[in-house]
């Protein structure tokens, strides 16, 4: 019996508008690889022997249920209850093993041979890695020149994972440009799978990634009955690069208005800067990746190149979800510049002892920006550890 509800409780309707944000907007050819996707999916998510194979592996391969702690010094600080939801302590060290595993085994029913990625900084290259050593599939990544360059130790990762890592050369040869190449490697292969690594891209892609992540909030639910007698906290609070952490810890809460949901940008240099990520905070309606979204653009309209200290949020868009969940006001969106992750990262170093990935720093950094009631119950989601971030906390450290 699979304890997990993945039932649907996005507002999301059957062709993956999210009111006005969403659908697909794709080459011809690729609908017929969507359709067959969404097809599996809709099947599978009702099969209980798919979701018995997702839930077994959730717990006895990833670690979950992720441990939900209650952090007494920066409860005291910021004068609310502050619990942690630790997606940091995930095998490959963040949520992104979660939607992995969900769509690798989506992958394997569907008789894929193949699995094909994009990848950043590499986090998700490396989850897809695994997940793809795991169940005896095919991997290949596309990653921008640029990124293979600057992120060497996830490219050995991957490589020593026994995937194999397709560098991109195209435009600034970064991110945007790896999920193109994704995109059309996947055209030209029947045999393969598109995993996806957030809740962004075209229909079904962001409903299918929030129903796997949503098993975060769903033990959020159960861990604070049973800690407070109560299931639902006052407060949410997660990170949106792409929104996909975000999707999952606000998920079994999206309708239950009592729970307020903030959800943090990062601000890169600053809001004005020209030099930030918060594609909702700065951006406009427009389409990327297939899908209409919000996006940061140029004064003619082109996709602007994101900015921000974490790699992990680096991103010029943001999943239909998020754009449709702020613009009608059921998220309060906040924004941390580097800087605050920065500080936020090195305060729970020393008051807690776990050190943070910078993408969850960004969710940190907003506690200082929210007026509590002492008896407030906050839920933090720690996205991800910093072992993968320490490069650049010791480059902070060096400065300081
Ligand atoms: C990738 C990543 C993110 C951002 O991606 P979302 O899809 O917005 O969750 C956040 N935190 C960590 C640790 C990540 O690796």
């Amino acid at each position: 019996m699979c304890n997990y509800s993945f039932e649907n409780l996005l507002p999301v309707d059957e062709n993956g508008y999210y009111g006005e944000f969403g659908g697909s907007y794709i080459p011809e050819p690729l609908k017929v690889r969507l359709e067959e996707v969404n097809k599996a999916f809709r099947h599978y998510i009702n099969d209980m022997e798919f979701l018995n194979e997702f839930e077994d592996l959730l717990h006895n391969y990833a670690g979950r249920p992720s441990p939900l702690f209650l952090a007494k010094k920066l409860s005291e600080r910021y004068g609310a209850q502050i619990y942690l939801k630790r997606e940091d302590l995930n095998h490959t060290g963040a949520h992104k093993i979660n939607n992995a595993l969900g769509l690798g085994l989506l992958a394997k029913r569907m008789g894929k041979r193949k699995i094909i990625a994009e990848t950043g900084a590499g986090q998700h290259g490396v989850a897809a890695a695994t997940v793809a050593a795991l169940l005896d599939l095919e991997c290949v990544v596309y990653m921008g020149a640029e990124d293979v360059a600057r992120q060497q130790p996830n490219v050995m990762r991957m490589k020593m994972l026994g995937a194999k890592v397709m560098p991109v050369d195209a435009g600034n040869a970064t991110l945007n440009n790896a999920v193109d190449a994704a995109l059309s490697a996947w055209v030209a292969d029947e045999e393969a799978f598109y995993l996806i690594g957030s809740a962004v891209g075209p229909h079904p892609f962001p409903e299918i990634v929030a129903r796997f992540q949503s098993v975060i909030s769903f033990e959020v639910k159960k861990q604070l009955e049973k800690l407070i007698g109560r299931n639902n906290p006052d407060y949410v609070i997660a990170s949106i690069g792409g929104g996909s952490n975000a999707a999952g810890a606000f998920y079994h809460f999206i309708n239950d208005e009592r729970v307020k949901l903030v959800a943090v940008e990062a601000a890169g240099k600053g809001v004005g800067t020209g030099e930030s990520a918060a594609s909702i905070t700065e951006g406009q309606t427009g389409v990327l990746h297939g899908s209409r979204t919000k996006v940061l653009a140029n004064a003619d309209g082109s996709v602007k190149e994101a900015y921000s200290i974490s790699a992990g949020l680096d991103y010029p868009g943001i999943g239909p979800l998020q754009s449709y969940l702020a613009e009608n006001g059921r998220t309060q969106v906040l924004v941390a510049d580097d800087k605050e992750a920065l500080d936020a990262a090195f305060l729970l170093a020393e008051e807690e002892g776990i050190i943070p990935a910078l993408e969850s720093s960004h969710a940190l950094a907003a506690l200082k920006k929210i007026k509590f009631e002492a008896d407030d119950i906050v839920v933090v989601n720690l996205s991800g550890r910093g072992d993968k971030d320490m490069g650049t906390y010791m480059k902070y450290m060096i400065e300081d």
